[in-house]
């Protein structure tokens, strides 16, 4: 378990190199631990060593953990596909949700969104690659959704998320990065204030963090090899 501390060392590690190189300053990049498949015991580990926000992607899952952690204060982002039927879970134990992708979902997390917790934190999620078996917002349907989501009373839209095709040529790795980048200034320059860019994983945060992600979602890197998820496989 101890491997899980040096790790994170090793990623925070990356990030201030990654912002160094990119003349940002490392705060500014927020570091989500995606503990998905792993047990409480791992995201416990990890807050040992200082770690506070974890990404989860499969409700139930999510859930029970989240429970089962409920004595320390930790921050919960839902970053997986979400489905109409489970956004009621969602809304009551997350403090983000990064995978919003159509007005129905964003409508129901809204009105499921418990009056005593502060509004839901919001990033709509770009298909960037253009696939339709992908999830994801189409780039000509973004600004029609985040004015949408913008004028809910219980959600506060925050930014763009997006899984990029995955690559290790790292010139495609930031093409990627940067037109979603575009995606968030546009919408910027029309008024909307968003501050978050939820772009880099494990394999390719230094990109994210050169075309200005403000959050990296680190999995594989902190807690290591996925096993297949009983319900949905890998993601
Ligand atoms: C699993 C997952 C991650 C983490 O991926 P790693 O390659 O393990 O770092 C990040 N974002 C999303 C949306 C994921 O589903």
């Amino acid at each position: 378990m101890t491997t899980i501390i040096s790790a994170l060392q090793a990623v925070k590690q990356r990030i201030a190199s990654a912002a160094l190189q990119a003349e940002r300053v490392p705060r500014d990049i927020h570091l989500l631990a995606v503990s998905k498949t792993f047990p409480a015991e791992a995201v416990r580990e990890a807050f040992q060593a200082g770690q506070t926000a974890f990404g989860e992607s499969y409700v139930q899952e999510a859930v029970d953990k989240i429970s089962s952690l409920s004595d320390l204060p930790l921050e919960w982002h839902f970053i997986g596909p979400l489905q109409s039927n489970k956004t009621r879970l969602v809304a009551e134990h997350f403090s983000w949700v990064h995978s919003v992708d159509r007005v129905k979902i964003a409508d129901r997390l809204s009105a499921a969104r418990p009056s005593e917790l502060p509004p839901l934190q919001i990033c709509l999620e770009i298909n960037i690659s253009g696939e339709a078996s992908k999830s994801g917002v189409a780039p000509h349907e973004l600004e029609a959704l985040a004015t949408h989501v913008n004028a809910l009373p219980r959600l506060k839209l925050r930014g763009l998320m997006a899984i990029p095709v995955a690559t290790d040529d790292t010139a495609l790795q930031k093409q990627q990065f940067r037109r979603v980048r575009e995606l968030l200034d546009n919408l910027n320059r029309k008024n909307f204030q968003l501050d978050t860019l939820s772009i880099g994983m494990s394999n390719d945060l230094e990109s994210a963090v050169a075309e200005g992600a403000t959050i990296v979602r680190v999995g594989s890197a902190i807690f290591g090899v996925r096993q297949a998820h009983k319900n949905t496989g890998l993601r």
